[in-house]
């Protein structure tokens, strides 16, 4: 895998979803997938998990292609290191 492509299409996906409201119901979602050039279901994938929250990839059911990223912040706890 190429990972400066990769964490590039994570930070495109990232900019695109940023948008309030939209971020949360990104689970059930259907993604845009390249190689099968339709809207997609997708599954999510436990990437890394960071200090500041757990990374997800979206990944194609049919061809496997990553078709997304998301992290799930935690900033709540963030809150907590004073
Ligand atoms: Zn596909």
């Amino acid at each position: 895998m190429d990972f400066e492509k990769f964490m590039k299409s994570s930070e495109t996906f990232g900019e695109r979803t940023r948008s309030p409201g939209m971020f949360k119901d990104l689970d059930a979602t259907e993604l845009y997938c390249p190689k099968c050039k339709r809207a997609v279901p997708v599954r999510k994938r436990l990437l890394l998990v960071l200090p500041e929250g757990d990374k997800y990839e979206y990944r194609c059911v049919f061809c496997a292609e990553s078709v997304g990223m998301k992290t799930d912040r935690r900033e709540k706890n963030m809150t907590l290191i004073v």
